[in-house]
């Protein structure tokens, strides 16, 4: 048997005290276990906080998975966006790729089309003394002329320069197509586009000798051959992405400056496959000097046929 202490102290919780605090408790409990069902939601669910743990593991995860070759396309609408200029980048100085820069063509949430499924006229490449930087392909005028990826209407207008009425579609890979000639335009600058969209019917306006349409790829405005692309046969994808170690860009000014060969040179003529190392390693000279025999610098892009000085 207990007995009260003689010493007890008078009762600093009252019996109606106790019975509100019974009350309190079982109410800070309740809320204590919808509290944790809210969280736990939350955590699942990833809802209103930016900080829980499972988006912050997700959000490492997709970092991790980027190529760091990948082209930058952060910024892709809004980096040298001008309704107005057939070329946007003119400005700059420096181009934002190299030659091991990939470009993804198309994937599960981005298709591809050929802009008009007809033969071509005339390839990309030399013609004469000038470059065509694009494919002429066969059409009829009035014929329906499809947008080859997804992206943004950059340019939509009648062109003084020779290509007529002119669409130019920044993708949401970087890279720019143009189609000229038409006959009509059926996009405004700045509309949305997926692949296949109607965006111009076929004509021969501008600087040209019968219906067609030009269509060029280009990246920073350098011009691609859309063969690299597109099987011009099939009208399908060559590949999901494009390494522009692999692609063939039409010579600028710049890089086609003649060099002057002594007599004791030996020329190599570049052919498909080849890059600068493979070259030096065949003809037993270091790439360095491959270089400085040839004025060539690491941003250099080999082209097929182009005649290289390996001795
Ligand atoms: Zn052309």
């Amino acid at each position: 048997m207990f007995r009260e202490t003689p010493l007890a102290l008078p009762p600093l919780i009252s019996k109606e005290m106790m019975k509100s605090t019974r009350y309190f408790l079982f109410a800070v409990a309740l809320l204590g276990t919808l509290l944790s069902f809210t969280f736990n939601y939350v955590a699942i669910t990833g809802i209103g906080d930016p900080l829980n743990n499972e988006s912050d593991t997700l959000a490492i995860e997709i970092i991790e998975e980027i190529d760091p070759m990948l082209y930058d396309t952060s910024c892709v609408f809004e980096r040298n966006w001008y309704n107005d200029r057939t070329f946007a980048y003119m400005g700059d100085k420096e181009v934002t790729f190299t030659d091991s820069t990939i470009i993804p063509i198309c994937n599960v949430f981005h298709d591809a089309c050929y802009p008009v499924k007809n033969k071509i006229n005339s390839p990309f490449g030399h013609r004469g003394s000038r470059f065509h930087k694009g494919l002429d392909i066969a059409l009829k005028r009035g014929d329906t002329v499809l947008a080859a990826f997804d992206g943004k209407v950059r340019y939509a207008k009648f062109n003084n320069g020779g290509f007529g009425n002119l669409v130019i579609i920044r993708h949401n890979n970087g890279l720019e197509t143009y189609y000229a000639h038409l006959n009509k335009l059926k996009v405004k600058p700045n509309d949305t586009v997926t692949a296949g969209q109607l965006i111009g019917l076929g004509g021969n306006t501008g600087a040209s000798s019968g219906a067609h349409l030009h269509f060029e790829v280009r990246i920073e405005d350098k011009p691609i051959d859309p063969a690299v692309i597109f099987d011009t046969e099939t009208f399908t994808l060559k590949a999901d992405h494009l390494e522009l170690a692999d692609v063939i860009f039409a010579p600028s000014r710049r890089s086609h400056k003649k060099v002057a060969y002594d007599k004791n040179a030996t020329i190599y003529k570049v052919r498909s496959g080849d890059c600068l190392s493979t070259i030096a390693k065949r003809h037993g000279i270091s790439v360095n000097n491959l270089y400085r025999l040839n004025g060539l610098s690491t941003r250099s892009v080999l082209q097929i046929g182009q005649k290289v000085r390996v001795r």
